[in-house]
């Protein structure tokens, strides 16, 4: 049997764990934390994503909350900006990130090991395989998938030269309001802030709120910053009873390429997105999806790097953009983009429909 080491075990790790044992593979994961899980609130799982996770047989996520009909954007004072039904586009599932990582791990076969307190440090590669140090511990195995986050120590031992992370300006809140509401969610943008929010599959509210903001800050402020914005967001926040705040970082420069010799990079190791558009999580699934369809096709790894580098690269740009313009501060400059976003939405609402008259079979 052919073997593979997995280090990191988030979203991405666990999700190629899965893809590399469905191919026929030994896989060992190396996790630092002491358990495997996922902590953080909700995250947003688009249809390309969800395809992926239902191709290896996870089971359960497509029946995860749907965004409601009545979501979209907001301003502060809630009048719309954009409402979802006007954009005529496919919304994304949301759920609890420890269940989608519950979902995903409960794919483990016998061929999965999972080694958690286990802090990868070094890594080295030759003709017939790599081998991976943990501390006094190494590992071997013909393949390694490092998906060990935005602040990768495989990605820094194989590119050292490589410019790391880069603050964003702004930090993020995230929580679970245990109350009920009637509002399909979405999201509201006002000044150098925005707050977004959906139902998850058991009733419960996952929300998130950004604010400029030096780097390194801690506390919790999100109360008074959205006091008086429009319900129900002071309520999800008065039934929330704790808040995870991070700092938004990405990584701007491309790394090139995804693939070093028997080692990948995947997920946020690769390309670390800020979460504007819901898509970092998805992306790293998706790469573990494309990992397994090149191994499965017996394709040199590079097709790995093909398929994947420029699509998450176009990801990372954008959702840069959004970020910069959904932080604006300036009111004026606030009016005219939250005018030209409700055209534009509509717009690509109208065009969107069109497409879908157009494709759909006479
Ligand atoms: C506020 C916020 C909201 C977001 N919302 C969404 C969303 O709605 N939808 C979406 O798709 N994405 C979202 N994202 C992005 C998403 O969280 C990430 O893209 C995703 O978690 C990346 O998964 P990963 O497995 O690549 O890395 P990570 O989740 O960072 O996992 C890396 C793992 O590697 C382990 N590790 C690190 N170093 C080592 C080491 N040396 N040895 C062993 N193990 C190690 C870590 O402990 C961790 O378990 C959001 C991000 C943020 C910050």
């Amino acid at each position: 049997m052919k073997t593979a080491i997995v280090v990191g075990a988030g979203i991405g790790g666990v999700t190629a764990a899965v893809a590399l044992e469905q191919c026929g593979w030994q896989v060992t994961v190396l996790e630092r934390a002491p358990e495997l899980g996922e902590v953080g609130a909700g995250i947003s799982v688009w249809p390309g994503a969800v395809a992926v996770l239902e191709s290896l047989g996870v089971e359960g996520v497509a029946q995860a909350a749907r965004v409601g009909e009545a979501a979209g954007m907001r301003r502060a004072d809630g009048r719309w900006i954009v409402e979802a039904a006007e954009l005529n586009i496919e919304l994304p599932v949301m759920i609890h990130r420890a269940q989608l990582h519950e979902l995903i791990t409960n794919r483990f076969g016998l061929a999965v090991s999972v080694h958690t307190g286990t802090t990868v440090t070094g890594l080295t590669q030759d003709a017939t395989g790599v081998t991976v140090t943990a501390g006094e511990q190494e590992y071997r195995a013909e393949l390694v998938v490092a998906a060990d986050g935005i602040r990768s120590v495989v990605r820094g031992l194989l590119y050292p030269e490589y410019q790391g992370p880069r603050y964003s300006g702004y930090t993020a809140y995230r929580g679970i309001a245990e109350v009920e509401v009637a509002d399909g969610g979405g999201e509201t943008w006002g000044r150098g802030q925005r707050f977004g929010f959906a139902k998850l599959i058991d009733g419960r509210i996952y929300w998130y709120a950004t604010a400029n903001r030096e780097a390194g800050g801690a506390g919790n402020d999100v109360g008074e910053r959205f006091a008086d914005w429009h319900e129900p967001i002071p309520a999800l926040l008065a039934a929330t009873p704790a808040v995870l705040r991070n700092d938004i970082y990405d990584l701007p420069t491309p790394l090139v390429p995804f693939v070093q010799g028997r080692v990948i990079l995947l997920g946020d190791a690769a390309h670390a997105m800020t979460p504007n558009m819901g898509r970092g999580g998805c992306s790293a699934i998706e790469d573990a999806g494309a990992l397994g369809r090149v191994l499965r096709d017996s394709q040199a790894l590079a097709a790995y790097d093909a398929e994947r580098r420029p699509a998450t690269t176009k990801l990372v740009k954008r959702s840069r953009s959004i970020g910069v313009m959904g932080q604006l501060d300036n009111p004026i400059l606030c009016t005219v983009r939250d005018g030209l976003l409700g055209l534009g939405g509509k717009a690509a609402g109208l065009l969107a429909k069109r497409r879908k008259v157009e494709q759909s079979p006479v």
